[in-house]
């Protein structure tokens, strides 16, 4: 049998498609990347909105696995930019030397696996035909944009963008009137950033949000001189961490501390600043009492800021418990709304009825714009996959199979697609974890994996049904008693017939997860069919 056109094909050169080619490459096998963009990047590409930027410390949002690499580099900032993170993805594309690998501006249109020939048969945009003996999705799970479906909105005169592909040449926004729909982590960043720039500005909020202080400031020089003199170290210590991260953990349950104590952890957690707000009490994300307490303090600071009593109260998050979904992280959001130029639109009040050419047209208001800018999130984990129309020897997608909620093998891979990886995907923590840190610890595992079935003489890897199901029921397990399960947001999958809940990454911590990687590893890995 003739032999397939590379060993792999990877989609995608995000910060996960780039360390991809770097890993495989390294380890002998012949790589195709396929990238839609012209450059490298990624989410961190597209994502080019006014004020983004991460929202976990840069020493830790970035590659760890090449000491000379971290130790050389110096962010700017404690979180960087979007301009930035570009500027060090397009760096460690250069000096890794992975762009001859890749085809840029390149979409993957379909992808099949053929089971005679054991390989995937990928078709691309450009009209070609690779085959590749196994395919790794590094495709991101929250890079396919939902689409706005607003009626009218073909009629507006202005001009309306996108967040998650926001013009790569800029939007002029001085002096325009801009709205904003949308309050996640891409509205709050955007529409921050938004009020210095525009004439006028209005919020259009479905749901308010909780979100806290980033605390951004300059690098700190001194951390990054500890942490550059013993990488090994930190690599342990991120992968026997819950967030696969170094920032504050838990002190203790809320109910093992007095309220004047409680009150003093929470300040210091707020003068910290960031996601840390989420692990101070070990029991926060599991009892609604312990929660309350974090999110009462969240909600007094934002009518401690916000100076108009009405629109302090829209703005405070009451919606869901703190945490629930994922936490905003921002420079000054809550004070716009003290701004004489910043509106906020309360649509859960008085609903968007349409575009029309002038604005936005709610069921009691008319708000003349310019700009209309959607920050409304993504078709998470499974959009982009279905995007690429990535289909199994019987013709399914993985989301047809996926229908009652994902189910994988430690979120990697599923059953009936065999040699197929899922960097990041539904069951392993994912979005909920540091995705520099995840994204080399699967793509390790997969390397490894693939030289363990070839020195078997296997090119054939499917996990058995028994491992898939074993997993998916302990990750059901270790959600079960999360309150984030409860709340409807991207990362819960919900039955319609039944209304039963699939929480969808692995909520039982990264450092539990990469154990149990290890182990299944160490057990020659167990749980994969090779042939
Ligand atoms: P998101 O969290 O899904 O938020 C989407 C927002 O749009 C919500 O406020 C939602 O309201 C609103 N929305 C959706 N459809 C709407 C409609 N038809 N009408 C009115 N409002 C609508 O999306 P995101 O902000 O892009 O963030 C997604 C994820 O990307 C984040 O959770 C985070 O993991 C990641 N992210 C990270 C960063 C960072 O690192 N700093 C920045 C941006 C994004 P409802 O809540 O009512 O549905």
């Amino acid at each position: 049998m003739s032999r397939p056109d590379r060993d792999v094909i990877v989609i995608g050169a995000g910060m996960g498609g780039i360390y991809a080619v770097h890993r495989l490459t390294r380890q002998g096998l012949s790589v195709l990347g396929i990238e839609s963009a012209p450059e490298v990047g990624g989410v961190w590409y597209h994502n080019a909105y006014p004020g983004a930027r991460v929202d976990l410390e840069s020493h830790y949002y970035c590659y760890l696995f090449d000491d000379d690499l971290y130790r050389e580099w110096r962010w700017s900032e404690r979180y960087a930019a979007q301009p930035e993170l570009l500027r060090y993805l397009k760096h460690v594309a250069d000096r890794f030397d992975v762009r001859r690998h890749f085809r840029f501006r390149t979409s993957v249109v379909g992808a099949r696996w053929n089971e005679d020939a054991r390989r995937w048969v990928v078709e691309t945009d450009a009209g070609d035909v690779v085959t590749g003996r196994f395919l790794v999705c590094t495709t991101g799970q929250l890079s396919k944009a939902r689409e706005p479906r607003f009626p009218g909105l073909g009629t507006f005169r202005g001009r309306w963008v996108l967040t998650s592909h926001w013009p790569q040449d800029g939007v002029d926004l001085r002096g325009k009137k801009v709205g904003v729909i949308g309050t996640g982590s891409s509205g709050v960043q955007a529409s921050t950033a938004i009020a210095a720039e525009a004439e006028r500005l209005v919020v259009f909020q479905r749901t308010p949000n909780y979100s806290v202080p980033a605390h951004n400031r300059p690098a700190d020089p001194v951390l990054h001189a500890e942490l550059s003199r013993d990488l090994a170290a930190v690599r342990r210590k991120v992968a026997a961490a819950p967030a696969g991260n170094l920032t504050p953990g838990y002190v203790g349950r809320a109910a093992d501390f007095s309220p004047k104590r409680r009150r003093e952890l929470l300040d210091e957690r707020w003068a910290f600043g960031g996601q840390p707000m989420l692990t101070l009490f070990s029991d926060q994300g599991t009892d609604l009492e312990a929660n309350r307490i974090v999110g009462d303090y969240v909600r007094d600071k934002v009518r401690e800021v916000v100076k108009d009593p009405v629109v302090a109260e829209r703005l405070v998050p009451n919606a869901y418990p703190i945490g629930t979904r994922r936490l905003c992280v921002d420079t000054g959001y809550y004070e716009i709304f003290n701004q004489d130029n910043v509106t906020l639109a309360d649509i859960r009040s008085d609903p968007i009825r349409r575009i029309t050419p002038g604005g936005i047209e709610t069921r009691d208001t008319s708000y003349d714009l310019d700009v209309i800018v959607f920050a409304i999130g993504f078709e998470a984990f499974t959009g982009a996959l279905d995007g690429a129309d990535i289909r199994n020897a019987a013709g399914e997608l993985v989301s047809d199979r996926w229908r009652r909620g994902p189910q994988t093998y430690l979120g990697l891979m599923t059953a009936g697609f065999p040699n197929l990886f899922l960097i990041t995907g539904p069951g392993s923590p994912s979005v909920l974890a540091n995705m520099n840190v995840h994204n080399v610890q699967h793509l390790d595992f997969v390397g490894d994996l693939i030289d363990h079935a070839r020195e078997r003489g296997a090119d054939r890897i499917e996990p058995t049904r028994q491992a898939q199901d074993e997993w998916t029921a302990h990750a059901a397990e270790v959600a079960r008693p999360l309150i984030r399960r409860q709340v409807d947001n991207y990362m819960v999958h919900v039955n319609k017939d039944d209304g039963s809940r699939i929480f969808i990454p692995y909520g039982g911590g990264f450092h539990q997860y990469v154990r149990r990687c290890h182990a299944v590893a160490e057990a020659g890995f167990r749980g994969f069919d090779l042939r």
